[in-house]
């Protein structure tokens, strides 16, 4: 009888524990995607992130193909579409590699313990971390609030495994071709009217062959280099590779192994050990982040530090907001990454900073509304990552010491893009009377955020 292999957030067939083991198990293989906007908490995909999903699932499909298996499409609640599949299909084994988020994990638990009850062969395997969420714990046991000790802790853990190779060409001989599967189209992934992809199209290549090139043009050209310019965002100096991650078509340990076994490269040996040793520590804080959201399952609609819920958010101003989301609020570098955002469906890590602190401690808007923003405008907008950064740069989140972090957008601008090449790249019209003045006096505002934080302060 085949094997289900159940594709998640893990969109390749190179480094899927999953898939492996139904290759070695030696049955025909029926590898499904479920679309689910049904079951209870599953946070509906947005905008950018459905665009990127039907790339991913054009490439996966064809990669499968390779393997001798084809990829069935299938919508609904993912429990209940799982357990019709195997009906249908007469399979005996279902295989899936981890989930981490709180709903998520719920539907995988319950199914799993569904299907064994009927006598079949269910497992789950460890492939979208570096660090399983329960391994890494304190001295007294207790999940870790700060990034620094926390990463400390997994460097010191047993080292993350070697990648699993892809499955040779045609290892399923025989393919289940039989079965029914949506047409992609069929779920309109893509923007249509209007069709505000453009940018995405021309700055992005979803699927595993794009990643994989990526990473190597990274370490090839750019390591070296990587912990002098990561901050600066008119250089192309970071992998780009968070949307990737964020779909699985590569995994953690593909990227973890190669950036290990790298040597030599650009920027001379010292260059290219710091840069090893700070990229692979920014894989930390996707580890982080995910670990935090584990514990935390609610991440994204409540304040982590729950004393913040005293934080007196002023009435929500509307135009503020819009201005914002439009790039159009007078400060050159907040207004800059908010175009990039719209355009390209992603932004500079520097500057998502920016914009965070400038809308949550400047115009005073809950981090909640800019998380959603960015939820429906990021390619690589994730579950964990998204919320955790917001609330890390709101105050409200896993850190040390929060509660004064006020970017100033015009000094972060002279510091990090000090010839405003990235200003004006992204608002030609800077200088002429066709932009705006700030729509908030940065002095000002930042008094009101930290007399907010005194209410925070004297609630705990
Ligand atoms: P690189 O510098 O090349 O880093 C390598 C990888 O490390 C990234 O691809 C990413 O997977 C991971 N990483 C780096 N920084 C972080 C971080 N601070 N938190 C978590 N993982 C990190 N990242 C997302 O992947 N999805 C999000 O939805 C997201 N939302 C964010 C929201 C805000 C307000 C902020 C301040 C940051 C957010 N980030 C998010 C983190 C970070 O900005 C991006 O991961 C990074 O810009 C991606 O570019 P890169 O792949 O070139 O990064």
């Amino acid at each position: 009888a085949p094997s289900i292999v159940w594709f998640r957030d893990d969109l390749r067939i190179g480094d899927h524990p999953a898939l492996t083991a139904a290759v070695e198990r030696g049955a025909p293989a029926v590898c499904v995607y479920v679309l689910d906007e049904e079951s209870p908490g599953i946070r509906a995909l947005g905008g950018a992130a459905r665009w990127w999903l039907h790339g991913s699932l054009e490439a996966l499909r064809a990669d499968l193909e390779t393997l001798g298996a084809t990829l069935v499409l299938r919508r609904g609640a993912a429990g209940r579409v799982i357990r019709s599949l195997v009906a249908e299909t007469g399979a005996d084994a279902v295989f899936w590699n981890r989930r981490y988020g709180g709903p998520e994990r719920d539907i995988d638990a319950e199914l799993k313990s569904g299907l064994a009850d009927d006598g079949l062969e269910v497992r789950s395997f460890g492939a979208n971390l570096l660090f399983e969420p329960w391994t890494i714990r304190t001295g007294q046991g207790t999940p870790y609030s700060v990034f620094t000790p926390f990463w400390r802790a997994c460097v010191a853990a047993p080292e993350p495994r070697h990648p699993l190779p892809a499955p040779a060409p045609d290892s399923f001989e025989a393919s289940v071709t039989d079965v029914a599967s949506d047409d992609l189209a069929s779920w309109h992934l893509l923007p249509t009217r209007p069709d505000w992809a453009a940018g995405l199209r021309e700055t992005w290549t979803p699927g595993s062959a794009a990643a994989h090139e990526r990473l190597a043009e990274f370490l090839d050209d750019r390591l070296g280099d990587y912990d002098a310019d990561r901050d600066r965002p008119a250089i192309d100096a970071t992998s780009r590779l968070s949307p990737h991650l964020r779909w699985g078509e590569i995994s953690p340990f593909e990227v973890w192994n190669a950036v290990r076994e790298r040597r030599g490269g650009a920027g001379g040996a010292s260059g290219e050990a710091r840069g090893r040793a700070r990229f692979l520590a920014e894989l930390g804080w996707r580890e982080f982040a995910w670990h935090v959201l584990f514990h935390a399952p609610d991440l994204a609609t409540r304040n982590w530090r729950s004393e913040f819920d005293a934080f007196p958010w002023p009435r929500l101003h509307p135009t503020a907001l819009r201005a914002w989301e439009e790039g159009r609020t007078g400060v050159p570098l907040v207004d800059a990454g908010m175009r990039e955002l719209w355009r390209t469906g992603s932004m500079h890590n520097r500057v998502r900073m920016v914009t965070a602190s400038f809308l949550t401690k400047n115009l005073l808007v809950d981090w909640r509304r800019g998380e959603q923003w960015f939820w429906d405008t990021l390619v690589d907008a994730d579950a964990a990552a998204n919320p955790f950064n917001w609330q890390w740069v709101a105050g409200s989140g896993a850190d040390a010491a929060p509660y004064f972090r006020v970017f100033n957008p015009m000094l972060q601008a002279k510091k990090f893009d000090p010839d405003g090449a990235y200003v004006r790249h992204w608002v030609p019209e800077i200088g002429t009377d066709d932009y705006p003045e700030p729509i908030v006096d940065l002095g000002e505002s930042r008094e009101a955020a930290l007399a907010g934080y005194a209410a925070v302060k004297s609630a705990r």
